[in-house]
């Protein structure tokens, strides 16, 4: 675990290379690929030494506790850019839009509605993801894959919502890069440019698929012990 801004330096370097070669590895390869850190669990003091280092896009996937968190380290780092890529309550948004800078998981009418709403009120309009439940799961969030583009058109045109890609976690236990190959389908039949897709043991492929956000965790944090919620 990377507790020293040295450690954290190395850690970010070591990840930063392999999405590099990753990159250069497939072809045609993205511009670029955005490594958002997935702080999620681990408290400010862990998270410091990777922003002292120079990493400035994190994830988080609970709003109570990125509100905890993150406004000392905003503070002290006024550039750093907070991506929310957990499920959204409707009754959570306004904390959300004042909290995170881009929001990953937008899965339904209601939510897309409520931040499309927040965003005029506040006049932060985010960059958002669409979240598609690739694997078709009874219990994962995200929009179905047969009703993805349709959302995609609401999310512009009824709400007001800036959309700049899809989001995607595939099934556990399952090689990812099918469903990798299958959001960077439905992007193309959405319109949309970006791919957040890929985590720890399985970035190198999503990259491979033409990942654009890669979303980070234990490889660079180390283990979580603290049992996520659902
Ligand atoms: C926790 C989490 C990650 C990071 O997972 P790691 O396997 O630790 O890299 C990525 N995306 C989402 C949506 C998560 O909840």
């Amino acid at each position: 675990m990377a507790e020293t801004a040295a450690g954290a330096s190395q850690a970010l370097d070591y990840i930063k290379g392999r999405i590099e070669k990753a990159r250069r590895r497939f072809g045609p390869p993205p511009e670029s690929v955005e490594l958002v850190a997935v702080s999620k669990t681990f408290p400010a003091d862990q998270v410091r030494p990777f922003l002292v280092a120079g990493q400035l896009v994190f994830g988080e996937n609970r709003v109570q506790e990125a509100k905890e968190k993150w406004p000392g380290l905003r503070a002290e780092f006024p550039g750093l850019s907070l991506h929310l890529i957990g499920p959204l309550q409707t009754n959570k948004v306004r904390e959300a839009v004042a909290l995170f800078d881009v929001i990953e998981t937008v899965d339904r009418d209601k939510l897309a509605k409520a931040l499309g709403e927040e965003m005029a009120r506040t006049g932060r309009r985010l960059p958002c993801f669409v979240q598609v439940n690739i694997g078709g799961e009874e219990q994962k969030a995200g929009i179905a894959v047969s009703e993805t583009a349709d959302f995609v058109g609401r999310c512009r045109s009824d709400y007001g919502l800036n959309v700049v890609g899809l989001m995607c976690i595939p099934p556990d236990g399952q090689p990812p890069g099918p469903y990798f190959a299958h959001l960077v389908q439905l992007a193309r039949d959405c319109a949309v440019e970006k791919l957040s897709m890929g985590m720890s043991g399985d970035f190198e492929t999503a990259i491979a698929m033409g990942a654009t956000h890669v979303r980070v965790g234990s490889a660079l944090f180390g283990r979580r012990f603290t049992p996520e919620p659902a």
